[in-house]
């Protein structure tokens, strides 16, 4: 289990005078089976995972949270799994808070958390172990039609048993206890001086995406209008099991990834491999990513 955990645990660079850092959550790997991938069949997905070098339709989703340093201000772009997850048996996931303290940075020393969107791998984190906040003098900040949907008591009625009941449970234990810190944002609004709110819902109804842009820098915080490679951006017509809009999923995933490939915009990636500073360029009716050492 242990060699499923990156040998480098953060990733530091400039963005003009914003310090962008990836630091690792962890990685979580577990075979692929029917309905993963919602319109291609089971064989084709493990073949794309055999090619990418990950066999025996075994997939590895990495989880890569990121600290943006900004006029002396520190805030963090979603959470990863949580320390509780980290503290489980043979865990391999949940070790933001560790890799965040080797690097110096203690949990109260975050001054905002931004989040993208409402899954767990992005919003467990919020709280520690014991269920109090896990970033004691933290602002957290989120998309305002994303708190709308899962905090809307008629939704969560309505929602289907399985995962979408399970979600809406899991924002309402992760989010209870921190309500009196929650600001909500709208898409276009700067949350933190150079970082702006950028549209991409599908893969949730309010998931949003971050420009961080200083001088004449940018990085795009793809978040999940990707997941892995192998998925998004090699297959970008398959839909995951995981988009609460798989159409709409893959309509953002291509208008964004066309506009990337466009503008040769260096991208930062929540679940590429470890650490997810890439350009995408286009290859016929998919694309491809350039990681940038
Ligand atoms: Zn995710």
């Amino acid at each position: 289990m242990t060699d499923a955990k990156p040998a480098q645990n953060h990733f530091a660079y400039k963005v003009g005078d914003i310090e962008v850092i990836a630091v690792a959550d962890g990685t979580r790997t577990a075979p692929v089976g029917e309905g993963f991938v919602l319109n291609a069949p089971v064989e084709a997905v493990h073949k794309a995972l055999a090619d990418y070098g990950m066999p025996n339709g075994n997939f590895t989703t990495v989880f890569t949270p990121t600290v943006i340093r900004t006029a002396g201000k520190t805030c963090l772009v979603d959470t990863g799994m949580g320390l509780a997850a980290a503290q489980q048996p043979g865990a391999t996931f949940g070790f933001l808070i560790p890799n965040l303290a080797a690097i110096g940075i203690e949990p109260k020393d975050i001054d905002t958390v931004i989040i993208s969107h409402f899954h767990g791998d992005h919003v467990n984190g919020l709280l520690a172990p014991d269920g109090s906040p896990a970033f004691p003098n933290a602002e957290v900040t989120v998309p305002e039609n994303e708190w709308a949907f899962w905090m809307d008591d008629g939704e969560m009625a309505r929602a289907s048993p399985g995962r979408m009941q399970d979600l809406f449970k899991n924002n309402r234990r992760v989010f209870t206890p921190i309500k009196d810190r929650v600001t909500t944002h709208a898409w276009g609004k700067e949350v933190a001086p150079g970082v702006t709110a950028y549209a991409t819902p599908g893969h949730s109804i309010g998931h949003t995406s971050y420009v961080i842009a200083s001088g004449k820098e940018t990085v795009f915080l793809i978040q999940d209008v990707t997941n892995h490679p192998v998925f998004s951006i090699r297959h970008p017509a398959w839909h995951l099991g995981f988009d609460q809009d798989p159409v709409k999923a893959e309509e953002t995933r291509r208008k964004t990834l066309d506009m990337l490939a466009a503008e040769r915009l260096p991208i930062q990636a929540f679940h590429f491999p470890f650490p997810g500073r890439a350009y995408i360029e286009k290859a016929g009716d998919a694309y491809r990513e350039v990681p940038i050492a």
